[in-house]
């Protein structure tokens, strides 16, 4: 089990579960192109890595160019892309009768296109390989619906659904997917909430002795999915905090 050399791609790498992610990748000897929205976030979590093994660059995954350029440079960087991580995601909560049309647009637009342009961005590439590894961020929430969050839950089934299909069509190319959905983790996905009050409560929810995952959690499990040899696939996992119904 080793990453070492393997080359991989990850969005929503700015922060949380994606930032943890790069650092965990690097340190096991793989070569790491990331991206997200914030510049100056990326550049923090470059700081200490080893330049040889990290590219980075500003990337909306809603922008399919963008997403492709990102892939493009792990290309051109490195030779080859092992693996894709879609981790980016956001998560505004409001109950659907507050109708905020907008924040359904953008969950649409980043959890669920912001895969498939990852997917779609990635694909002609493995299949020229003839491997490679597709690896989302879904969630508990693509698997049980829960009050405030009917939006999000829609993207997140949408993405195991997604994934579940790239699964079965890919088999023939030796293309593996890993679909990983935590339960609460501590991140700043909070900060996607635009009700300060829901936001609040989240995270002191978070403070609760053991209530929630540490970002590094998720990682681990990923660096290991990612770190089989190719003929072992891990296609989903729940991991939750102990505590979490
Ligand atoms: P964070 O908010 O810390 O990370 C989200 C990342 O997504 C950031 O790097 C953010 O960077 C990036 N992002 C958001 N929008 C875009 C966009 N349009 N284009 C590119 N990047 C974008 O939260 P998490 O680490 O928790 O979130 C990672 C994933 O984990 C998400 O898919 C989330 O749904 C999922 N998840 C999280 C759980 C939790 O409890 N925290 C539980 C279950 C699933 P930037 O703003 O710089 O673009």
């Amino acid at each position: 089990m080793t990453v070492e050399n393997k080359v991989v791609v990850v969005t929503g790498a700015s922060s949380g579960i994606g930032a943890s992610t790069v650092k965990l990748l690097v340190k096991g000897g793989a070569k790491v192109v990331f991206g997200a929205r914030r510049q100056e976030k990326l550049e923090e979590v470059a700081s200490g890595l080893d330049p040889d093994q990290i590219a980075f660059q500003e990337t909306d995954v809603t922008d399919y160019q963008q997403v492709k350029s990102l892939v493009q440079l792990a290309v051109d960087r490195f030779g080859k892309v092992d693996a894709l991580f879609n981790n980016a995601g956001i998560m505004p909560m409001a109950a659907v009768s507050e109708d905020n049309r907008d924040e359904w647009q953008q969950m649409l637009n980043i959890n669920v296109m912001g895969v498939l342009n990852g997917i779609s961005a990635v694909l002609p590439i493995m299949h020229r390989q003839g491997y490679g590894h597709i690896l989302a961020t879904d969630s508990l929430a693509g698997y049980k619906v829960y009050p405030n969050l009917a939006v999000y839950c829609g993207t997140k089934f949408a993405v195991r659904a997604i994934l579940e299909g790239v699964r079965q069509e890919e088999i023939k190319n030796k293309i593996r997917t890993t679909l990983i959905a935590p339960g609460m983790v501590e991140t700043e996905l909070y900060k996607s909430i635009s009700d300060p009050k829901t936001a609040k409560n989240l995270v002191d929810t978070w403070h609760e002795e053991n209530h929630a995952l540490k970002a590094e959690d998720i990682a681990d499990l990923v660096v290991y999915a990612i770190g089989l040899p190719n003929y072992v696939s891990i296609n989903e996992v729940k991991i939750r905090p102990s505590v979490e119904l």
